[in-house]
């Protein structure tokens, strides 16, 4: 049994701790919004007074916190009160210049750390089958991925510290750009009198085959657990789509690398957000593209 100090019990966090305790590990948790405490009561965690206290007696701490800047703060606050060699793991979806601070900051705290952000939204919080991508040095990867295990499908080491925040914020430019693509084509061939289900039939097991096409079919009917059949709802909303390709866009820029269609989606669903489409799910932008077509 591992002590785990869990911080961040949110939409993401309060199942992912959840399988902590099933796994059988003592997990102390602590978050800003009682609702979220009290429901992470219930999941068997022991809820702290503050995040200083649960850290005290951790050999592993996790935070799953909305923003970079969180992220530095809560280091900030709990690194000097974690006992020495304890190991920080930081799951929240970051820029990855926060990202290395937060492994900066732990090392002045003789502390090991893996940033280690996932994908398989709430669905795979709940399940245990998120997919992990780690950075981090070996050493910090070989404790983290036990720790990890009970609440993952998959766990990538991808490198030295905020490699993984890079792998996820790659990974998320991919799914954006290949959602608008999708779409789009959706809404060609329904100006050209194509039925979705035929252009499914074919680009499903064509060349233009692809998650977004797959499995979050932008188009009810086709793929009947897709976001489409229950008017949208997340799922993975727009509004953090956007705030990865910003992420996505920033790294970019602070790197010198190309990526124009990057750029274009992040403008895409940033129009999309501002028309009131955040808290739809990110395959909703097909309804934007219809209303931007006429
Ligand atoms: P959320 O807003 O539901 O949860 C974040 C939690 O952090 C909240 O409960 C908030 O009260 C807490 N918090 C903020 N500041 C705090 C502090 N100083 N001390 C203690 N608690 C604090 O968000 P979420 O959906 O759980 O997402 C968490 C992270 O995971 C984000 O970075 C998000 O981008 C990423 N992510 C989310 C999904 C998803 O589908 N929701 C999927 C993959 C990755």
């Amino acid at each position: 049994m591992t002590t785990i100090a869990f911080i961040g019990l949110g939409n993401m966090g309060n199942p992912m701790a959840a399988n902590l305790v099933k796994a059988g590990h003592k997990v102390i948790g602590f978050d800003l919004i009682p609702e979220n405490l009290a429901l992470a009561k219930e999941h068997g965690l022991t809820i702290a007074e503050d995040a200083q206290g649960a850290v005290k007696e951790a050999d592993v701490v996790i935070t799953m916190l909305p923003a970079g800047k969180h992220v530095l703060s809560v280091y900030g606050e709990i690194a000097p009160w974690a006992p020495k060699g304890a190991l920080f793991i930081d799951s929240s979806t970051i820029d990855v210049e926060s990202a290395r601070k937060a492994h900066a900051i732990a090392r002045e705290n003789r502390l090991l750390s893996v940033d280690a952000p996932v994908s398989g939204g709430t669905g795979g919080a709940a399940a245990g089958s998120l997919t992990f991508m780690a950075g981090g040095s070996k050493e910090a990867f070989a404790r983290a991925e036990p720790v990890l295990q009970p609440m993952a499908g998959r766990i990538v080491h991808c490198g030295d510290d905020g490699a993984g925040q890079a792998a996820k914020i790659c990974n998320n430019m991919i799914l954006g750009i290949s959602m608008i693509g999708v779409a789009e084509a959706f809404v060609l061939g329904e100006k050209l009198g194509l039925s979705h289900q035929a252009l499914f039939d074919v680009a499903s097991t064509s060349s233009g085959q692809c998650w977004s096409l797959t499995t979050y079919c932008p188009v009810p009917g086709p793929v009947p657990a897709s976001p489409a059949n229950r008017d949208y709802k997340p799922g993975f909303a727009a509004a953090l789509m956007l705030k990865d390709l910003k992420l996505s866009q920033e790294a970019a820029q602070a790197a010198g690398a190309a990526t124009p269609l990057g750029a274009e989606a992040a403008q895409l669903y940033a129009l999309f957000n501002a028309q009131g489409g955040g808290g739809a799910d990110f395959s909703g932008i097909i309804n934007f593209l219809r209303g931007a077509n006429g």
